[in-house]
């Protein structure tokens, strides 16, 4: 986009321009979807020219770069890789920066997967994996040894949204030349931004708010420098990982939108949530918007906003209460993933993914991904569904 005033651009009117090139393409608002493996010169000397922008469609294509370009321009970076899926990104970034014998602190509440790739893989590769409290603030300073490569947040962190103090951690990372990463899906890139904070890699599962529509499997790593978007790049050539052009496509459609939808998530979210505070049946909200959430005080020093994610947790009560309540609901269908326009829960299980901070509740823990349904119609559900809980306690 060509420009004459040099006062800067607000993000939302960044993000409506990023990727975008219709000069290219015959003036096309949007650009060709491009789906391709075969990439053909006219020449030897073209086919020997080692700056041929692309080369092979899993390396590098023209959908690829939009989106990439964009994602590094939302989230204040150098450049990206994508995946199949955020949890290839985030896989590819940890591998790509990780070697046999090294020591890497993850955050206790990360995405359940993560921790089973690294229990698992990187376990098995002579990496040793230690978990640490995510609120632990400067107190990494002391799980820090000379062999420590990497420092991996998730903030807020799955399920039970715990804000980590990155500034805080990054800096010391920083001072001590070990990489960071933050799992930044929560944010959609928007309403957070790790790197203008220290972190080094910031991943996305662009699954959930970049889509938001339920229909893509898309992950995404923002490097900070050319450095290290090198060692990312060359990982994920090394892995074989390349996104779709489809998935890439509906991505920077997705993007577009992707501020008004947060927001109305939002603004859902937390009707529900003070509902649900109220709630008898309800031993905790976790919703770090809540002015009684313990992580409020964090989120709102680092956070421009909040997304549709709720978690709850029922006072204790017998199985058939709970089974009661979650298949009562109709707006609530059981489902993984979140960041859709539609509500959806799904049940927890973190006495199985918490050792750092073991899990001790007795009571279910649900999430509730809130949609862009209307509010009201969401809590009549809700109320409802905990008259059928009360039943059977
Ligand atoms: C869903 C999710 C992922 C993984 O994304 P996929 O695209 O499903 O692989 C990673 N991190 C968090 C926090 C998630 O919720």
């Amino acid at each position: 986009m060509s420009r004459k005033s040099k006062k800067p651009l607000g993000p939302n009117t960044k993000l409506m321009h990023a990727g975008r090139n219709p000069d290219a393409f015959f003036g096309l608002a949007n650009l060709p979807v491009g789906r391709c493996s075969t990439i053909m010169y006219p020449s030897l000397e073209a086919y020997e020219n080692p700056n041929h922008k692309f080369r092979y469609g899993r390396t590098g294509n023209p959908v690829s770069e939009a989106f990439e370009l964009a994602m590094a321009e939302l989230e204040g970076g150098y450049n990206a890789i994508t995946g199949p899926s955020g949890l290839a990104a985030i896989t590819t970034a940890v591998l790509a920066f990780v070697k046999a014998g090294d020591h890497v602190l993850f955050c206790d509440s990360i995405y359940p997967p993560t921790r089973i790739f690294c229990d698992n893989t990187l376990t098995r590769m002579g990496v040793e994996v230690e978990y640490y409290d995510p609120l632990i603030g400067k107190g990494i300073e002391k799980k820090i040894r000379r062999n420590t490569s990497l420092i991996y947040m998730e903030s807020p962190g799955s399920a039970t949204f715990e804000i980590q103090d990155v500034p805080a951690i990054a800096s010391i990372a920083k001072k001590r030349g070990i990489v960071t990463m933050l799992d930044n899906s929560w944010s959609g890139g928007l309403l957070f931004r790790p790197i203008e904070h220290g972190v080094n890699i910031a991943i996305q599962s662009a699954t959930k708010y970049v889509g938001g529509h339920s229909d893509i499997s898309l992950g995404v790593a923002v490097a900070d420098t050319q450095k290290n978007y090198r060692t990312l790049k060359r990982g994920a050539l090394h892995l074989g990982t390349c996104a779709a052009p489809d998935e890439l496509w509906l991505a920077l459609r997705g993007l577009r939108t992707m501020p008004v939808r947060m927001k109305q998530n939002a603004q859902n979210a937390l009707k529900v949530a003070q509902w649900l505070e109220k709630r008898p049946e309800i031993k905790r909200v976790y919703y770090p918007a809540l002015k009684n959430d313990p992580n409020h005080k964090l989120w709102k020093r680092d956070f421009s906003g909040a997304n549709g994610l709720i978690a709850i947790l029922l006072k204790e009560a017998p199985k058939k209460a709970v089974s009661q309540f979650v298949n009562n609901l109709n707006l609530f269908p059981i489902g993984s993933s979140w960041g859709g326009y539609e509500s959806l829960l799904q049940p927890q299980a973190l006495e199985n993914c918490r050792s750092a901070v073991p899990w001790t509740e007795r009571g279910a823990c649900l999430r509730l991904q809130i949609g862009l349904e209307d509010p009201e119609d969401l809590i009549a559900d809700l109320q409802q569904a905990f008259e059928r809980f009360n039943k059977y306690c």
